[in-house]
């Protein structure tokens, strides 16, 4: 089964794709989690959108589809996965159903994580991932159980991103209206879309996720 979670910045789209994942066995494709490696690393492309990142900006095209490509081309890829953070633009989605048909593949959903934009600045500045294992956390929604503690992995090493915070929020918000929003009704339009509640507790949105895929 091939998904895409499709929502703003903040609307809870890494925590259920790592759900999901570890569940269903599905791979959990993350462009922005690619890219903040890339940035890490230091690679051609890491130099190329570590700017852009921290503005809110998109990162072009021609680099984002080079790059779902050769990862969607990889073997844990095949039994499944899922889109987190790509497509983003509708060149991204046309060139993402050009590689799928060239490949024998397709769709089977897009989950549209429907939220309130006024939760979304609290949601992104508070949180918070273990360094070691990338458990997410945040301030006020999923403190670890013990303060300063990964609930997994035990590490007392966190990281925030340098673009969770309310100035680029503005940036990103932007970029998502103006050119991922476009995407829902060519979705619609194909017949795939299905829209979840992402203001509801995590559970609950995993459980009406869950629904939607039982239903593919
Ligand atoms: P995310 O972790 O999905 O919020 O992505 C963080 C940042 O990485 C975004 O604000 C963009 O700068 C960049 N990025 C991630 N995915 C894409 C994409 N599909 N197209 C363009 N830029 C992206």
């Amino acid at each position: 089964m091939n998904i895409i979670l499709l929502g703003p910045p903040g609307a809870g789209k890494g925590t259920q794709a790592q759900r999901l994942q570890n569940d269903l066995g599905l791979v959990q494709l993350s462009t922005g989690d690619m890219l903040r490696a890339a940035v890490a690393s230091g690679s051609a492309l890491g130099q190329k959108a570590k700017g852009i990142m921290e503005a809110g900006k998109l990162v072009p095209d021609e680099l984002m589809v080079g790059l779902i490509e050769s990862r969607i081309g990889q073997p844990d890829a095949a039994k499944g996965f899922i889109l987190d953070g790509f497509p983003r633009t509708e060149a991204q989605a046309a060139a993402l159903d050009a590689m799928l048909a060239k490949s024998g593949k397709k769709l089977d959903k897009v989950i549209e994580m429907d939220v309130d934009e006024a939760a979304l600045t609290e949601r992104v500045v508070g949180r918070f991932t273990c360094a070691k294992c990338g458990t997410g956390y945040h301030n006020k929604f999923k403190r670890p159980k013990v303060d300063g503690i990964c609930d997994v992995c035990g590490s007392k090493e966190f990281t925030r991103r340098k673009d969770d915070n309310a100035d680029t929020m503005k940036t990103r918000m932007a970029a998502y209206r103006a050119q991922t929003e476009p995407l829902l009704p060519y979705y619609r339009a194909e017949g795939i879309l299905k829209k979840v509640d992402g203001m509801a507790a995590m559970d609950e949105v995993y459980r009406q996720i869950r629904a939607v895929l039982a239903g593919a």
